[in-house]
């Protein structure tokens, strides 16, 4: 098929790495890039020219069939040159209603890949995850930054240095990673879930788990977590706020599907944790788990550092579009077929991400 990838406007990843050209060209793909596409991640034009035709703007519509962006161009400049093209994106940062409106009116077949379903053979096709996991480690790294203390323990001359207490709240796919990262770097880490598979994880990763009784769980969620009772949230508040009091590095992940998440750092626990201590907050583009937290800003209260960032991976620019491309790349393997994307309602995958079903395939 004929596949373009559009510059992102505002974002440092590119859609397309050099390395997965190389797998599309190979499966028989012609590919098209919008000139400098990979500039921030030091992917260069050059980089791509083996596999790639790099060219402008409106070459790349004109000359693609199916087109691929992380983030969803901008809504006014969607019109009837894209009609009947197929369009890859994450939708997930924008009014879907509105935008599926025009997407629909404008006849353009489009997957949103930011709802790919939880399944093991999807697994290899979820932005999502693959995102998240390297924002969990950028978190950490931050937060390493901003403290003004070292995370392992060691003991000198001049006196010993105490191991950073840091507590993970949501223990996903971020929160897991977060664990990991910080235990590597010789932390004290403790987290909190309501899910119990995560409590499993946790442990396996040589954490401690904060326990409280009565989370509601539902298999039927499809690996998220679902809302929680107020009186959960309340006994989880009161658990949570102990650990916190005595934290220097709080990351936190907890969402809910589709929901806004839920506040586990109020302002009064705030009030009585340490000066100097870090919070991240990854939650943050859909509410935020802390009280005080400004989605894309950092700010300093009371001495502490709450930074508010869902996107810590685009900081880490190279791996996160490699990720990214990948993910895109194993996507277009499994619904193209002879050239032609495989127009199956039945199929899960396929039935959860094209959301343009007003228009069927031709
Ligand atoms: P997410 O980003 O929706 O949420 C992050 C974490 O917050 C979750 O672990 C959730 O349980 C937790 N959370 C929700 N409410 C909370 C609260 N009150 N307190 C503390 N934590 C709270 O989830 P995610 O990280 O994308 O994934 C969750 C799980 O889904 C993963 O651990 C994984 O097992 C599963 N998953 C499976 C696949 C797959 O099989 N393809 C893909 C992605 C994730």
């Amino acid at each position: 098929m004929k596949i373009g990838f559009i510059k992102e406007a505002n974002d440092t990843r590119v859609s397309l790495t050099p390395e997965v050209a190389k797998k599309f060209k190979k499966s028989g793909h012609d590919l098209f890039l919008e000139s400098g596409a990979g500039d921030l991640s030091n992917f260069k034009n050059s980089d791509y020219k083996e596999y790639v035709k790099v060219v402008s703007y409106s070459d790349l519509l004109k000359n693609s069939e199916l087109l691929i962006s992380i983030n969803p161009i901008e809504l006014n400049k969607i019109n009837s040159n894209f009609s009947k093209k197929i369009y890859l994106s994450n939708f997930n940062s924008v009014n879907k209603d509105n935008y599926l409106l025009v997407l629909e009116k404008n006849n353009i077949y489009s997957f949103d890949l930011g709802i790919i379903p939880r399944t093991t053979i999807a697994q290899s096709m979820d932005i999502l995850s693959s995102q998240a996991n390297l924002s969990g480690y950028k978190a950490v790294i931050k937060a390493a930054e901003l403290l003004p203390r070292m995370f392992p323990m060691i003991i000198t001359a001049a006196g010993s240095i105490k191991p950073a207490k840091v507590v993970v709240l949501g223990a996903g796919v971020a929160g897991l990673q977060a664990i990991a990262t910080a235990k590597r770097l010789g932390a004290i880490v403790e987290a909190s879930d309501p899910r119990s598979a995560a409590r499993e994880e946790v442990l396996s990763l040589g954490a401690r788990f904060i326990e409280v009784e009565g989370a509601v769980e539902d298999s039927s969620a499809g690996g998220y977590a679902v809302k929680q009772t107020k009186e959960y949230l309340e006994r989880q508040k009161k658990e949570v706020s102990k650990k916190l009091e005595l934290a220097d590095v709080v990351i936190s992940t907890a969402q809910v599907l589709g929901g806004k998440s839920p506040i586990l750092i109020p302002k009064t626990v705030v009030d009585k944790m340490k000066p100097g201590s870090v919070i991240i907050d990854l939650a943050s583009a859909s509410g935020g788990n802390c009280e005080m937290t400004q989605d894309g800003k950092m700010i300093i209260y009371n001495d502490i550092k709450i930074v508010g960032n869902s996107y810590l991976s685009a900081e880490l620019s190279q791996d996160s579009s490699n990720l990214f491309s990948n993910n895109v790349y194993n996507f277009l393997e499994y619904i193209i077929n002879d050239n032609k994307i495989v127009d199956n309602y039945e199929d899960e995958i396929f039935s959860q991400c094209y959301i343009t079903k007003k228009i069927k395939f031709s």
